[in-house]
């Protein structure tokens, strides 16, 4: 049987603790000073944070993985949807490609933080339109999709 602690984690995607009842709270995040939440903002199932594993040979713990999405009502968490802004907005400074193309890219992001089957889509619109960002704004759009894509999605982009 496995079961969950309840998670901290900052509106950025930072985590505070993996065990609110261990682990001192902080209202905000050290490390940004943005506000910290322990559950979900849409439908208030608390955060997973660290997993803990129960057999009869004892207890495995594991710490927090940070989820894109909320696994009781599958909207993604504040952290996720502020990347794929993040990520849109420098799709916004990308010049000379048509705007079908920008479309397609900015729609794209959400789609690599989830493994389905429009995962590789994605990463091939948003390969291609990093290849034609020049090295400053692409850098900012890879790095900003390795912070929210799953590890599928980056091995589809080569990352
Ligand atoms: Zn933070
Ligand atoms: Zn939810």
């Amino acid at each position: 049987m496995q079961i969950y602690k309840v998670g901290q984690v900052c509106v950025n995607g930072h985590a505070i603790t993996g065990n609110v009842e261990a682990a001192a709270s902080s209202k905000f995040c050290p490390r940004c000073g943005e506000e910290t939440i322990v559950t979900c903002p849409s439908c208030r199932a608390s955060i997973r944070g660290n997993r803990i594993i129960r057999s009869d040979f004892g207890n495995i713990s594991s710490g927090m993985h940070i989820p894109a999405f909320c696994h009781a009502c599958g909207k993604p968490f504040p952290w996720t949807e502020r990347a794929v802004a993040a990520a849109k907005e420098l799709v916004d400074e990308v010049e000379g490609i048509e705007t079908d193309e920008r479309e397609k890219a900015k729609s794209s992001f959400i789609a690599l933080a989830s493994d389905t089957a429009q995962t590789t889509v994605a990463a091939t619109r948003v390969n291609k339109l990093i290849a034609k960002a020049g090295p400053i704004l692409g850098k900012g759009i890879r790095d900003i999709v390795v912070s929210i894509a799953t590890d599928a999605a980056k091995k589809a982009m080569g990352l």
